[in-house]
C-alpha cells in the first residue's frame, strides 16, 4: 500500500506534465484552507499541495494542522507561485496521523536551538535538524566511500575494551557486579576476578591500538565507531559518546599521514558541497540570519559556503609547535594579555590559542606537529631532538582541534623505555609489542572526531546539535 508513494526530492526534480502521483509526508503549514506545504524529509524543500474548493468537508479541513501525516493522491502540474516549479492538484486526501495543534509544540515559527534540545525527541521534524542529519549521513557515506576507493580495509574494534589506549583515565566501566554489594579481595580491593569478563573492563576511548594490530598486517585500516569519554567537560565541543574515523596505515610517515588527513577533509567537504547543495544554501542562509542579531565584530568573516570552498582551494597551513608558540607570544592578544592560559613552550595549547592560530592568524586550518612529548601520549615516535614527538593535530576554524594523530613509534627499545617512563603497564600490552618485534615497520595513523567534522560542514556552534541524542554530563535523555 504505502510503496507507491513517490518522495517529495524526487518530485521536485521531476519535469510536470499532469501525470498522477501519490506523496505522503507531515504538514508543515496550510494557509487560506488552500495550500499545504508537505514535507517528507527527503528534501529541505516542502511540496506545495494545492487543495481546490469543495475537495474536502469542513471537518477534514480541521484536521490538516501542522505536525499532521497526510496521505495525498493529485497530479504534478507546473506550478503559478513563485518559488517552485511543480505543484500536486490533490484529488483525495486521507488523513494518516492527527496532529493537535493546540498540543504540538512546534509551531510555524521560529524555536531557538536550546528550545528544540529540550524536545530533541521532536527536533528532527524542523527544517534545521533533517538539514543536519542528511548532511551527518552523507558524511559517513563519503568516508567509507573515501577509504573503500583507496583499498582500506574497515575494522570493528572493540566497544568494550580491557586496555585504556592513552592511559588517560575518563573511562566509563563495564561491570556486572552488584554495585549495593560489591566482592572483595583480602585487602579490601573490588575483586574482579568475579566479574563477567573476570577483570576489570571499560567502554573504548580510542580504536587505534587494536587498529595497529591490523593495519601491520593488512596494510591501510580504518575505524568508524562510537567512542566513550568520562571526561567532565561541559563544553560546546565535547560528548562523552561520540564517534570517531580512525585510519591507521602501515609504510606512513606523519607527512604521508598529514597528507591523508587533508584529502581526507578536503573530499567530505567536497562531497557534500556535491549531494547536499540545498541542505547547505539553507543552512548558509541560517547562519546569516543568526547573525545578523550579532554586533559586526562577532560575524563569521565568511558565510558557511564561502568557508567551505575556501577549505577546498587552498592547501593547510602546516606548522611546528615550537613556531605555534612563536607566534602565539609574538601576537598582539598576547601582548594585550588577552590569552587566559599561560603561553610557554611545553604547554598543552589551550582552545583560544588554536582558535588565535587558526582564525586571526593563519585564517585556514593549521596542522600543527612535533609536540612536547611530555604532553602527548606513550606511543608518538619520539624526534631525535629529544624533546618532542611526531605528532600531528589538524585545527579548524570555529572548533579548535578536529583531528589528532602521530607517526608511531616503531622502534621497540624506545617504546618500552617510554612505556616505563609514563607508567604504562608493559606487562599487560605485550600483544601491542609483539608488532614491533615482529617485522616492524613505520606506521602513522589519526583520530578524525565525527561530530566535529559534522559541525565544521553545518555551521552549527553546539556538537548537542549534529548527534541525535547527545550524551553530556548529567545529560542521558531517551
Ligand atoms: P580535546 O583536546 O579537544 O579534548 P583530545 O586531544 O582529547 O581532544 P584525541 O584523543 O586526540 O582528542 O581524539 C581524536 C579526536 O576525537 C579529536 O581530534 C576530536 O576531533 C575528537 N574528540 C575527542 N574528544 C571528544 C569528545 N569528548 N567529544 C567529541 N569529539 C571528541
Ligand atoms: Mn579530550
Amino acid at each position: 500500500m504505502f510503496n507507491n508513494r513517490t518522495k517529495i526530492k524526487a518530485l521536485l526534480s521531476t519535469e510536470p506534465t499532469g501525470q498522477e502521483v501519490i506523496v505522503m509526508g507531515w504538514v508543515r503549514t496550510f494557509r487560506n484552507n488552500q495550500f499545504i506545504a508537505l514535507n517528507d524529509g527527503s528534501s529541505i524543500n516542502n511540496l506545495q499541495i494545492v487543495v481546490e474548493l469543495g475537495l474536502l468537508d469542513e471537518a477534514t479541513l480541521k484536521r490538516i494542522t501542522t505536525g499532521a501525516a497526510l496521505k495525498v493522491t493529485g497530479t504534478l502540474v507546473p506550478s503559478l507561485g513563485k518559488g517552485q516549479k511543480a505543484e500536486v492538484k490533490a484529488s483525495a486526501i486521507e488523513i494518516l496521523g492527527d496532529s493537535d495543534s493546540e498540543k504540538y509544540p512546534l509551531q510555524p515559527k521560529k524555536h531557538s536551538l536550546e528550545f528544540l534540545r529540550e524536545i530533541a525527541h521532536l527536533r528532527f521534524r524542523t527544517s534545521t535538524f533533517s538539514a543536519v542529519f542528511r548532511i551527518r549521513h552523507s558524511l559517513a557515506f563519503a568516508i567509507h566511500q573515501f577509504f573503500n576507493e583507496k583499498g582500506f580495509v574497515y575494522l570493528h574494534t572493540p566497544i568494550i575494551t580491557s586496555s585504556d589506549a592513552e592511559g588517560a583515565g575518563e573511562m566509563f566501566q563495564v561491570s556486572t557486579l552488584p554495585l549495593e554489594n560489591l566482592p572483595r579481595t583480602e585487602n579490601g580491593n573490588i575483586d574482579f576476578s568475579q566479574d563477567f569478563f573476570g577483570k576489570s573492563t571499560n567502554l573504548t576511548v580510542s580504536g587505534q591500538l587494536e587498529g595497529e594490530l591490523a593495519a601491520t598486517a593488512l596494510g591501510d585500516i580504518y575505524t568508524f565507531g562510537p567512542t566513550f569519554r568520562a571526561e567532565n567537560s561541559n563544553t560546546t565541543r565535547h560528548l562523552a559518546e561520540f564517534w570517531m574515523i580512525e585510519p591507521e596505515m602501515a609504510f606512513y610517515d606523519i607527512q604521508d599521514n598529514m597528507d591523508l588527513a587533508e584529502a581526507f577533509i578536503q573530499y567530505l567537504i567536497r562531497y557534500v558541497m556535491d549531494h547536499n547543495a540545498e541542505d547547505l544554501a539553507f543552512l548558509d542562509n541560517r547562519l546569516k540570519e543568526e547573525e545578523k542579531a550579532l554586533p559586526q565584530a562577532q560575524r563569521s568573516e565568511q558565510g558557511l559556503l564561502e568557508k567551505l570552498q575556501f577549505v577546498l582551494d587552498n592547501r593547510f597551513e602546516r606548522i611546528t609547535y615550537t613556531e605555534a608558540i612563536e607566534v602565539l607570544l609574538a601576537s598582539p592578544a598576547y601582548k594585550k594579555k588577552k590569552f587566559k592560559y599561560e603561553v610557554k613552550w611545553g604547554i598543552d595549547l589551550q582552545s583560544e590559542h588554536e582558535r588565535y592560530l587558526v582564525e586571526k592568524h593563519y585564517k585556514r586550518p593549521v596542522i600543527v606537529t612535533n609536540y612536547p612529548k611530555d604532553i602527548k601520549a606513550f606511543y608518538m615516535r619520539q624526534n631525535d631532538d629529544g624533546k618532542t614527538v611526531a605528532a600531528m593535530d589538524i585545527l579548524a576554524p570555529g572548533i579548535g582541534e578536529i583531528v589528532g594523530g602521530s607517526q608511531r613509534e616503531e622502534r621497540l627499545d624506545k617504546l618500552q623505555t617510554r612505556m616505563q617512563e609514563m607508567n604504562v603497564p608493559v606487562k599487560e600490552m605485550e600483544w601491542y609489542l609483539d608488532t614491533r618485534r615482529f617485522g616492524s615497520v613505520p606506521h602513522a595513523g589519526f583520530g578524525l572526531g565525527f561530530e566535529r567534522m559534522v559541525l565544521f560542514v553545518t555551521g552549527m556552534s553546539n556538537i548537542r546539535d549534529v548527534i541525535p541524542f547527545a550524551r553530556t554530563p548529567k545529560n542521558c535523555e531517551f
